[in-house]
């Protein structure tokens, strides 16, 4: 079982998330705060609070192997699943595209079944061709760049050559929903209901202060079950074999060599899902980034990943007969646990049959 938590997050200073998108002189930033960057914040906090760290000495290990036990599981097991925190407004969607002529006209999602099959969709109200669309909360001048003096190859300030940084703006908020398996005791852990000031992400020590309330919520991401929303999309006209799955934070896949995936694979999400597949159907569609990090407690880069962004979205045909409950009961617990690596980090939560693609619909 999952029991649910909000995590409000409001920016009391700018905070540099860095998107791992930089050249020599400059440095674009994720629009959102990562699950590393909150789990790594509040991991350090109890460490500090329990004096394993200190400022200007060297930080001392948990030596109760009990303690050193719970910790790894509250951080670093997966019980607990940090979220990604993304700004208010509606979730990221590649699927929604727009009229290219008047942005204005109703945009079409095109994963939903009721667009004829095999013709090309056009818009509603001039038939004019359509664009992706913005494919998230459009809050480019929400951010600023500050800049600086760069530093060259030889390690000293370049003379004449600016370094520009992008940071989310001070006041902003972002939320999202943490995942916890319920034989997990957070009180002693994390500040429970108690509004706390973490320094997140990057250059913490010029900024990053951001307000985080972590609060008991009685329902999840999902108001219904993937059932529910399943006979949705079966009354818009879609096959009674296909599984659609949407990516609500950046996943990060892997096929049984390991190989990251920079796209979906039938078999990988059969895998992942417990099911038999037999190929992807149209609309899948996905786009990839670097799903990197930086590890300041060892001082070191994190592996590098691949991630497929938020807002892919992938229909996939099985074999399983998806109106049998015990399928069902499988693939409800797929969306609770999520998908994929790296989950402590809030990697791979993902939304069955999800709603939201039936949203933009309007009869011709
Ligand atoms: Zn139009």
């Amino acid at each position: 079982m999952t029991v649910w938590y909000s995590v409000d997050a409001k920016l009391v200073e700018p905070v540099t998330m860095s998107s791992g998108n930089h050249s020599r002189n400059q440095a674009a930033a994720h629009p959102f705060l990562t699950g590393s960057a909150l789990r790594g914040s509040l991991a350090a906090r109890w460490l500090r609070e329990q004096h394993h760290v200190r400022s200007g000495r060297r930080p001392t290990p948990i030596g109760d192997r009990a303690t050193h036990k719970q910790f790894m599981n509250v951080f670093e097991s997966g019980a607990v699943r940090f979220p990604f925190l993304y700004p208010p407004g509606p979730p990221p969607r590649l699927s929604l595209f727009e009229c290219k002529a008047t942005p204005d006209h109703p945009a079409a999602d095109l994963v939903d079944p009721r667009h004829p099959v095999g013709t090309k969709v056009t818009c509603r109200e001039c038939a004019s061709a359509l664009d992706r669309g913005v494919s998230g909360p459009d809050d480019r001048r929400r951010t600023h760049v500050r800049t600086r003096t760069a530093v060259g190859d030889d390690g000293v300030a370049a003379q004449a050559l600016l370094y520009a940084q992008e940071e989310l703006s001070a006041g902003r908020l972002f939320s999202g929903i943490m995942a916890v398996d319920d034989d997990v005791d957070l009180t002693a852990w994390l500040p429970v209901g108690n509004e706390v000031a973490l320094r997140l992400g990057a250059d913490t020590s010029t900024g990053g202060t951001t307000n985080v309330l972590v609060t008991p919520q009685s329902v999840g991401p999902h108001a219904t079950t993937p059932a529910a929303r399943r006979e949705a999309w079966l009354a818009a006209g879609l096959a009674t074999d296909v599984v659609v799955l949407t990516a609500r934070s950046p996943l990060v896949l892997t096929d049984r060599w390991l190989r990251p995936a920079d796209r979906f694979d039938h078999r990988i999400l059969g895998d992942e899902l417990g099911l038999t597949t037999v190929e992807l159907v149209p609309f899948t569609l996905a786009r990839s980034r670097p799903a990197g990090g930086w590890n300041p407690a060892a001082g070191i880069p994190k592996p590098g990943d691949v991630s497929l962004v938020e807002g892919s979205v992938a229909q996939v045909r099985v074999k399983d007969d998806l109106s049998d409950p015990q399928v069902m009961a499988r693939l409800t617990q797929a969306e609770e646990c999520g998908l994929g690596w790296r989950r402590a980090e809030g990697f791979g939560a993902v939304t069955l049959w999800s709603s939201i693609h039936l949203s933009e619909w309007r009869a011709p």
